[in-house]
């Protein structure tokens, strides 16, 4: 525990005071009330500007959405307050609320010690550390779930804190990253089967029309059409997926400016995708893509799931010896000491929920 220590590249953003929880939402939406359905895209930045100083002071920024809507992050507690009770901006009315999703966020820890408690019981303690949800993860091995050491919290804040207290224990917190989505129906990455607007395509040979399962064509992938299923980890595109999800997290950017600057730092799928992203400093933990490894830790929520080969995201021993990156590695989030946990002796068997 605690040996990972913090760093500047995380793009984390840290409170110092870790123990100190910013139990408060820090993400507004500002939505105008207009019976013409106008919106703040045809409203002047001053008066935007003016309308939310002039009622909660100096807030961290003002962004305006494609929706036209705001999105407005505060600052203190007192600002949370002020802005969630706001019905106008200047004299335009406007409701005002918390974002449905930017106020919390996801953790990983990892305590050998809670292997038997159950995660009723740790959301409760962990709760007035502002943790909402705890997840274990879970392994499959031949054929069976096992559950791992390592549990996945959300806290009620956009703030990661760097560790929390689980009794006596001081537990490392790393940020969440989750694997790719990827479409059941077209194959796709970045929705589920469920709002898919493609079409049909098989995982297996990239035909369209017809599902994988009976399907005994060549392999062939539809995102890099390279000659494996679409759910192969060994996917070019898989990986630069999971390099794009890497990026936003950990630099707090959005999906598209993560998707450019990972794109930026990577050559044409046509070129070997490791091996020219390890020459680059600074693409991040490009290494932590090409471990492959015997564990599958099951997605629930993630569309992955049902997908036949296990996840394998762990950036182990993630080559040491490349020191300018090796921050970005050791810094992965992404279950780093997971291996441990294969190796470890029957620590695992035997275990109940
Ligand atoms: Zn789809
Ligand atoms: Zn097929
Ligand atoms: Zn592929």
């Amino acid at each position: 525990m605690g040996k990972k220590k913090s760093d500047p590249f995380s793009g984390q953003r840290i409170d110092p005071t870790s123990s100190k929880r910013h139990n408060f939402p820090t993400y507004f939406l500002i939505h105008r009330i207009s019976s013409d359905n106008e919106t703040f895209h045809n409203v002047s930045p001053f008066l935007v500007e003016k309308g939310i100083t002039s009622s909660v002071g100096e807030v961290k920024s003002t962004k305006k959405l494609r929706s036209g809507d705001l999105l407005v992050e505060v600052e203190s507690p007192k600002q949370a307050k002020q802005i969630a009770k706001l019905n106008s901006l200047s004299t335009i009315p406007v409701t005002v609320n918390p974002h449905a999703t930017l106020n919390s966020s996801k953790g990983v820890i990892s305590c050998g010690e809670l292997l038997h408690e159950s995660v009723e019981k740790i959301t409760e303690e962990l709760s007035s550390q502002g943790v909402t949800h705890v997840r274990r993860i879970t392994i499959r091995r031949d054929g069976q779930l096992l559950n791992t050491k390592h549990l996945i919290l959300i806290f009620d804040s956009a703030k990661l804190p760097e560790h929390i207290k689980a009794g006596y224990m001081r537990l490392s917190v790393r940020p969440y990253i989750p694997n790719p989505l990827r479409c059941f129906k077209c194959q796709r990455f970045g929705h589920s089967k469920t709002s898919c607007r493609g079409t049909l395509t098989c995982a297996r040979c990239a035909e369209v029309g017809h599902e994988s399962n009976d399907c005994t064509r060549t392999e062939k992938c539809v995102n890099c059409k390279g000659e494996h299923t679409s759910f192969s980890r060994n996917c070019f595109a898989w990986k630069q997926e999971k390099e794009i999800i890497t990026t936003k997290i950990k630099k707090q950017i959005s999906y598209q400016k993560a998707r450019k600057l990972v794109k930026s730092q990577t050559p044409t799928p046509g070129n070997t995708y490791v091996s020219v992203a390890k020459k680059s400093i600074s693409a991040p933990s490009a290494d932590s893509n090409k471990d492959i490894s015997t564990v599958s830790i099951s997605e629930p929520s993630d569309s992955t799931t049902r997908a036949p080969p296990p996840i394998t995201n762990l950036p182990i021993s993630a080559s040491p010896s490349v020191a300018p990156v090796s921050e970005e590695a050791s810094a992965s989030p992404d279950f780093t000491d997971f291996k441990l946990v294969t190796n470890r002796k029957k620590a695992e068997k035997g275990l109940s929920n």
